[in-house]
């Protein structure tokens, strides 16, 4: 971090920035000009508050040289992350198809459902059994109910399960869910982060809906700080002033995301466009754009869905677009 000061400040006020500054445990290069004195900090500065220093009135202007994270940071660890699912691999060019219903509704559907993605090539499924629903007059989920039917469906196809956690007092009931999913509204629920960082669980973290890659990353950075390296980034589309979809797929944080990090991408087209005839188009430029993976709704009856039936695909409509991401894998992959 770099701490230009303003022309002519007083010699006692530079000192005492100094002095404090070295209380923060970063060493201090400083560099007296003849107008303006630079003040270098060296170490690891990711605890330094740069706002606070920006607001002192004898600073002109702070930046940072290092990404506060850092054990997310590529430059730290130059190799992509491999996260290890059971047999299925995700990153460094092993690409997931994770699918499924948003919502676990019954035995039947999460198993007729679970065994049609795999045989169109889906390789986890995925299912909501605790949901982050705007209302709280919409259907909440099946909660241990569902994550039991999601077992069963797993005992009948193979697939891992991905499922999302939204309390850490539910860790225990999660046990056995081989992906724990933090959903966007969550990406920055810092106890929760934290208490995942705990475990050795691969965690599916998902970009907030209104949030940047660089705060996308610090929230990765909470579960690794906290020993837990197994996490997959998810980009799940943002709020903008788009007016046709529910919201907008920021494709290009999937060559940002792997410049800045060795962590898998994974893209979610379903909630990024909220409309079902969007997804593939979506999938197939996500999978060109070099992302690791694809997490898409898929429902055996939208109309009836209990959640996010608009945005979910048929089966039939998953192999078609899974035949699609293969192909295109073959050609063009960024
Ligand atoms: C979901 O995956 O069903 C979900 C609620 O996603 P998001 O957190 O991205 O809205
Ligand atoms: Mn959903």
């Amino acid at each position: 971090m770099i701490i230009v000061l303003k022309p002519d400040v007083e010699q006692n006020k530079r000192e005492q920035l100094i002095d404090w500054l070295g209380t923060l445990g970063v060493g201090v290069h400083t560099s007296v000009g003849e107008y303006q004195t630079v003040l270098g900090l060296i170490g690891d500065t990711a605890g330094v508050d740069m706002d606070l220093i920006d607001s002192l009135d004898i600073v002109e202007t702070v930046k940072r040289v290092s990404e506060p994270f850092k054990r997310a940071n590529r430059k730290f660890h130059p190799e992509d992350t491999v996260v290890e699912v059971g047999d299925v691999r995700v990153g460094s060019g092993h690409f997931c198809m994770i699918a499924g219903p948003c919502s676990v509704e019954s035995e039947d559907q999460i198993v007729a459902i679970a065994k049609a993605v795999k045989a169109a090539g889906a390789n986890m499924l995925r299912g909501g059994a605790f949901k982050p629903r705007t209302s709280p007059y919409d259907f909440q989920g099946l909660k241990a109910d569902g994550l039991e039917l999601l077992r069963i469906a797993r005992q009948e196809t193979g697939l891992p399960i991905v499922s999302e956690i939204m309390n850490a007092a539910d860790l225990p009931l999660f046990e056995d869910i081989d992906v724990l999913q933090v959903g966007a509204r969550n990406m920055q629920n810092f106890d929760l982060l934290k208490e995942l960082g705990t475990t050795k669980k691969p965690i599916l973290l998902k970009r907030g809906l209104a949030n940047t890659l660089r705060e996308l990353l610090m929230s990765a950075e909470y579960i690794m700080s906290n020993g837990n390296e197994n996490v997959i980034l998810c980009e799940r589309g943002i709020r903008t002033f788009g007016d046709y979809f529910r919201n907008t797929l920021d494709l290009s944080a999937v060559p940002m995301l792997h410049e800045l990090s060795h962590l898998p991408v994974v893209v979610d087209p379903s909630h990024a466009t909220g409309i079902a005839r969007m997804v593939a188009p979506m999938a197939v430029a996500a999978t060109a754009a070099g992302a690791d993976g694809l997490l898409i709704e898929v429902h055996n009856d939208p109309p009836h869905a209990l959640c996010d039936g608009a945005q979910s695909i048929r089966p039939e409509e998953y192999e078609k677009l899974a035949a699609k991401v293969r192909a295109v894998r073959e050609v063009a992959v960024c």
